[in-house]
């Protein structure tokens, strides 16, 4: 192959009618052909460059889920620049930070926001344009006011692109991690880091071009951007677009549909629908589960409902997908399956790197071709995360059960150290889950005077369920070492959790961080 450009690398592999296979469905009744993402990302590549985005400048984007973005981001990439999509609940106080990170020589947001960010994109330098959701205009509003001024150019620009040449190892995209804990990062990822991992999935998953997917995640996250929309695109499969997840819209698609990805938040949220059943879900062959603990029970509540077995997989920004429960064999609920075909998996002690046995807890470590290059000008934040014999160190904790299976313990960060004692959240949060009239629990280290951190408990009733914290305790001090047992369990209504569905517990150990004086 000679241009490894991940839109070539697509282009190389597309129908052999372009006209007549189907990307895209919009509940709006707009399809999309193939042939279509070739003419509009080259609309969007000739777009770019004419607005002075040069091969390698980063172009930033904030804007909303569309078919649009979804060519624009194509469009990008064709043009040999830099993709960084930004999330779109950023303020522009932390959209500031991100521009001035990055230096992107073009910006563009929604049509809402740009008065907003206009001076956010003068300070770092970058010329700003905009991007809308298209709905057919009244007579009294232009295509740019709704659509954007970059739609509204792009309806004039050259359908065809020759697609810039590129290395494997030239930089597609830029994504900053969400940054629980200090500064957001921009994870580089390469050309040949996201092919190979959506060939291998699409490959892996068994996607072909009989497959409709729901895609309903948000596009700018590693999830609904490259797993998503790349694994379909490298099998010439169909996506069912929504803008955002409903969970009555995606039962509503159901039926025309064969596969979903999804957080396990869709799947609790289906869960609580009525209209969840083995009949409409009766044309779906593949359910998948990932960037956040699927509980168990939610994976065991799916298959009763709807005779699937989800498979839940892992991965992150920085790695793209790591590990997937078997296709084939046994969906083993509660864990993330094996390491992917081309990537190399170990877990070791955090502290001298060496592999743990098997059945102990120690940090997951990876390397393969799906492993991004570094974070962006934070060159000594990258060489310490990753050793010298070029593994990644995760910031995961897991243990390898004895077939093999991969279980998540938790990330390193939240790992609670009491007295001296290590205590995995997860475990804690694993009995807890299993009593009577609790849904989910979250555990957390809190600051304590006598013993550097205490284990709180906060834990979410089931609906119309009202558990007895001295209860929960009590049963607790049955099953588990005192040292494991929290010292405070408080009932709430929901957890906090960011667009991808994971809990935020850097905010709930913000808000109990006082508790014990
Ligand atoms: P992000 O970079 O936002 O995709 O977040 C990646 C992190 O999400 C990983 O490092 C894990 O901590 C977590 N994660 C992703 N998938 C799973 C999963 N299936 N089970 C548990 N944690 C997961």
């Amino acid at each position: 192959m000679s241009n490894h450009n991940l839109y070539a690398q697509i282009a190389a592999r597309f129908p052999a009618k372009p006209e007549d296979k189907l990307f895209a469905r919009l509940p709006d009744g707009r399809r999309y052909s193939y042939g279509d993402v070739d003419r509009v990302s080259a609309q969007f590549a000739n777009l770019v460059r004419a607005l002075g985005a040069m091969p390698g400048d980063r172009v930033a984007v904030q804007v909303e889920k569309s078919i649009e973005a979804l060519m624009l981001y194509l469009g990008v990439v064709r043009a040999g620049c830099v993709f960084l999509p930004l999330n779109t609940g950023y303020p522009p106080a932390e959209v500031a930070y991100f521009l001035g990170d990055a230096k992107p020589a073009l910006f563009i947001c929604s049509p809402e926001k740009r008065e907003a960010l206009a001076p956010v994109a003068r300070d770092a330098g970058a010329r700003l344009e905009t991007l809308g959701v298209y709905r057919t205009p009244r007579d009294d509003e232009s295509v740019e006011a709704i659509a954007g001024t970059i739609a509204a150019m792009g309806l004039e620009a050259a359908k065809s692109f020759q697609t810039h040449e590129n290395d494997g190892s030239d930089l597609a995209a830029i994504l900053y991690t969400s940054g629980t804990t200090g500064r957001s990062k921009g994870a580089m990822l390469s050309h040949d880091n996201l092919a190979s991992n959506s060939i291998t999935l699409a490959e892996y998953w068994r996607f072909t071009p009989d497959d409709v997917l729901i895609h309903a995640l948000p596009i700018f996250h590693t999830h609904g951007l490259f797993v998503a929309t790349n694994v379909a695109l490298f099998a010439n499969a169909s996506i069912i677009l929504l803008q955002k997840f409903d969970a009555a819209e995606v039962l509503r698609w159901m039926p025309e549909a064969t596969s979903m990805m999804g957080v396990p938040t869709f799947y609790t949220r289906l869960l609580d629908e009525t209209g969840l059943t083995k009949d409409v879900a009766s044309g779906m062959r593949l359910f998948v589960s990932g960037s956040a603990p699927l509980l168990a029970e939610t994976h065991r509540a799916w298959t009763e409902r709807t005779g699937h077995k989800i498979l839940e997989r892992y991965g992150m920004t920085e790695t793209n997908m790591n590990t997937s429960n078997p296709y084939d064999g046994e969906r083993r609920p509660g864990t993330v399956g094996f390491a992917l075909p081309g990537v190399l998996l170990r877990i070791v002690d955090p502290e001298t790197g060496t592999p743990v046995k098997k059945g102990e807890i120690g940090m997951i470590e990876v390397k393969g071709p799906n492993v991004f290059s570094g974070y962006w000008q934070m060159p000594e934040k990258t060489a310490s995360e990753f050793r010298t014999d070029g593994f990644f160190i995760t910031g995961d904790l897991a243990r390898e059960d004895e077939d093999g299976y991969v279980h998540i313990v938790g990330r390193g960060k939240d790992l609670i150290i009491t007295g001296g004692f290590n205590v995995y959240p997860k475990e804690v949060e694993g009995h807890i889950d299993d009593m009577d009239g609790v849904n989910e629990s979250a555990v957390i280290g809190v600051p304590h005077r006598d013993f550097g951190e205490a284990v709180v408990a906060i834990v979410v009733p089931e609906k119309g369920a009202s558990p007895d914290p001295d209860a929960i305790g009590a049963a607790l001090r049955e099953k588990l070492a005192a040292f494991k047992c929290p010292k405070k369990i408080f009932i709430v209504d929901e957890l906090p959790r960011n667009t991808m569905g994971k809990v935020q517990k850097n905010l709930l150990r913000d808000q109990y961080k006082g508790i014990f004086g």
